[in-house]
């Protein structure tokens, strides 16, 4: 996954990583859905997890839902580019869905937690690393009440988890705070955006189709 300079000489640019996290509820995936739903060239890195499927969730669109035994088989494979336990399930990034993706040239959203995040930094130089803040702690507690998906036993270890993992902030590149919905897209839109045009990544190609 190294960037090494050539990003753009071939005739395809690699696709950039966009690594988003945020304590659960924060909103990271109604962010992550406007954005898949509105730009081009986007897609949603697919995670494996051990994690039982909530309602209304798709395999292979959501999540791909593995048992424990897959999983550590993975893991001993060597098919990870990264992987965590989070909230007492295992989750983690296929480095061949990831190869896929970025040969082809899409942009990649990996919504991943922050140990994700840190081993993606140690291997990958072609990311961007978004952390979404929510207003207030109390709005974090209602948004995963309101949410509805998670009992308050599940809620409480979410919020604690949630204090330690906002101190991570600091090793991402730019943070968004989601207080109103609008605003917080229009920031994270803008993040992609701007990365899009940045020198390094307008390929050959289409140089050579403004100057023909
Ligand atoms: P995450 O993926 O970070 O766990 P979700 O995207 O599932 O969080 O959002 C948690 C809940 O908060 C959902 O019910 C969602 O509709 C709601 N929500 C997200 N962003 C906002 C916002 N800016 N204002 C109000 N509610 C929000
Ligand atoms: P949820 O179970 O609510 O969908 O996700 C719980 C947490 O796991 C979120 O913080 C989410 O970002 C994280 N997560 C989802 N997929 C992955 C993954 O592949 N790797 C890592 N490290 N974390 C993930």
């Amino acid at each position: 996954m190294a960037n090494d300079n050539k990003k753009t000489a071939g005739k395809q640019r690699l696709g950039t990583l966009f690594v988003i996290s945020a304590p659960s509820g924060a909103g990271k995936s109604t962010l992550c859905h406007q954005l898949l739903h509105k730009l081009r060239g986007l897609k949603l890195s697919v995670s494996y997890t051990t994690r039982p499927p909530r309602k209304g969730e798709r395999n292979d669109v959501d999540y791909t839902f593995i048992t424990q035994k897959k999983f550590k088989n993975m893991i001993s494979s060597g098919e990870f580019a990264e992987w965590a336990m989070v909230h007492g399930n295992l989750y983690g990034t296929s480095l061949k869905r990831l190869k896929k993706l970025t040969k082809e040239g899409y942009d990649i959203i990996l919504d991943i937690d922050v140990q994700g995040a840190m081993q993606i930094k140690k291997k990958c130089d072609n990311a961007v690393y978004i952390f979404i803040f929510p207003p207030s702690m109390r709005t974090l507690k209602q948004r995963l009440l309101n949410r509805g998906t998670d009992s308050k036993d599940i809620v409480d270890r979410r919020l604690e988890k949630a204090r330690a993992e906002i101190t991570g902030y600091k090793n991402y590149d730019y943070v968004i705070i989601n207080d109103k919905l609008e605003k917080a897209y229009k920031e994270l839109e803008g993040i992609i955006v701007s990365n899009r045009l940045k020198a390094e990544n307008i390929s050959d190609k289409q140089i050579k189709s403004l100057i023909k």
